[in-house]
């Protein structure tokens, strides 16, 4: 029996990322059998818990556990609504550091991956993604240049996001 993963509509591909282990499990939550069993991070006072794929996509981890997913920085222009559902909806994304998740058209992007694996002239060039490596130029103090060499060479890591609305890419400084 396999059974089909849920959508998360922020996190684009958790199973590249190795977010979910196929392996039999009892869920905490629902206290179902399932065979996927969620490896990423949850943030609450209960530990030990086994959380399957589900019961992250309908909130009933969150809900039961009083628990997050995220840590990360969120921007005040992100719904509300958007925003409760990165940090109580969405599996983990697995970052070094508490990372700024970006928003676009008044919402919380997809996260789409580490930008090494996802390197094109289109997503780079993007005004929106220009618009993000200046600002962490800024921010680091580097040149534009020397944050894609560094990000290339993995000495540091651009976290690629998606504008779940129209499309356009943006990146965030995860440092390691
Ligand atoms: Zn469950
Ligand atoms: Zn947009």
């Amino acid at each position: 029996m396999s059974e089909t993963l849920p959508q998360f509509p922020y996190y684009a591909d958790p199973i590249v990322d190795a977010v979910f282990e196929q392996t039999s499990i009892v869920c905490s939550a629902c206290g179902k059998q399932r065979e996927w069993k969620y490896q990423g991070v949850f943030y609450s006072v209960d530990e030990d818990l086994i959380i399957c794929p589900w019961c992250i996509a309908d909130g009933h981890a969150s809900a039961k556990f009083d628990g997050e997913f995220q840590e990360a920085d969120f921007a005040k222009t992100a719904s509300r609504e958007s925003v409760l559902a990165v940090r109580t909806r969405t599996p983990s994304v697995g970052t070094w550091n508490p990372i700024f998740w970006p928003d676009h058209c008044g919402e919380c992007c997809q996260y789409i991956g580490d930008l090494r694996n996802h390197w094109s002239a289109e997503i780079i060039e993007s005004a929106t993604a220009q618009a993000d490596i200046r600002a962490i130029a800024e921010l680091t103090r580097m040149t534009t240049d020397e944050i894609l060499e560094w990000a290339k060479r993995g000495a540091i890591y651009l976290r690629l996001f998606k504008c779940v609305e129209c499309g356009k890419y943006r990146l965030a400084l995860d440092l390691d």
